[in-house]
């Protein structure tokens, strides 16, 4: 057993918002706000726990940045036992910086886990729960962008979007809302809302072309909370987090039912994945999104 006691000191002291600290096989990020469903799947991995090397050290749950596949399995078994899940209820989305959402059914088990994808250009992935069984668990990949975990209770439907400043500036949170509302008949006044681990806007520095895309996609009142200078002329900081979340309030969801994790990937670099500090060598952190 994996002792986790020096996260858990680092927790504590930072004071953290929004998330603990779990596990006892390896260590993950858990939602405060959406531990309060029991029937709930909920979490993201760090790099505790897995049995990847060298820059992928250790807990790397992407198949596609170069890592011995055999580590990235077992480094899915591991999370799955600790989650009291398989690998085949797993069904990843296939990330492309694009704001395609994609319906995910019992068809679609163990995509981009046990079994190749079918599908690309998908960034937001949606299911419920069938009245036969669990859901699939909703899986994305991230290491600095956002992991964007959405649950309507009354529906029991889930949806989860990995929204990068390209998907954060193209609404992919709203667009995801909607299609749980065709489908589902979620009402965004229902929904909770959590942003997982994500680069922090201290970390997150922005050139002129992404800030204008931010400037374009959001109105001015808002951008005054997305963007700050930078430490050059012509660079600046933004708060993807924070863009997400006003995306979520404009789309109708309560800001009682939102939570922003504070947990930036770049300052704790040590404990979880991020493109930024590694350049992009590097392994992937996942959040899963599941009802039991
Ligand atoms: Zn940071």
């Amino acid at each position: 057993m994996r002792s986790i006691s020096d996260d858990r000191t680092f927790a504590e002291k930072r004071r953290p918002m929004g998330f603990k600290l779990e596990g006892k096989g390896c260590t993950l990020v858990k939602s405060e706000l959406l531990s309060q469903f029991k029937e709930l799947i909920s979490c993201c991995s760090t790099r505790k726990g897995g049995v990847s090397e060298g820059i992928y050290e250790s807990m790397n749950l992407g198949f596609s940045n170069g890592d011995d596949p055999g580590n990235v399995r077992e480094n899915y078994r591991i999370i799955c036992k600790e989650l009291g899940i398989e690998p085949s209820q797993i069904v990843l989305a296939k990330q492309t910086h694009k704001s395609n959402v994609r319906i995910i059914t019992k068809a679609d088990l163990g995509k981009g886990v046990t079994r190749p994808v079918d599908y690309d250009d998908v960034d937001a992935i949606i299911t419920n729960r069938p009245m036969n069984g669990p859901s699939p668990v909703l899986g994305i990949l991230t290491a600095d962008c956002v992991p964007v975990s959405v649950y309507d209770p009354k529906h029991f439907a889930i949806g989860l979007a990995h929204s990068g400043w390209r998907g954060t500036v193209q609404h992919i949170t709203a667009k995801m809302l909607k299609k749980m509302e065709e489908v589902f008949e979620t009402r965004p006044e229902d929904v909770y809302l959590s942003t997982g681990p994500c680069i922090c806007k201290k970390c997150y520095e922005i050139d002129e072309d992404v800030a204008g895309e931010f400037r374009r996609a959001f109105s001015s009142e808002d951008c005054g909370k997305i963007l700050c200078p930078g430490t050059e002329i012509r660079k600046y900081r933004a708060d993807l987090a924070k863009a997400v979340e006003i995306t979520a309030l404009r789309a109708g969801v309560k800001q009682e039912n939102i939570e922003l994790q504070d947990f930036c990937t770049a300052c704790n670099s040590k404990l979880l994945f991020s493109h930024r500090i590694t350049l992009g060598k590097r392994g992937t952190l996942a959040t899963f999104l599941g009802i039991r």
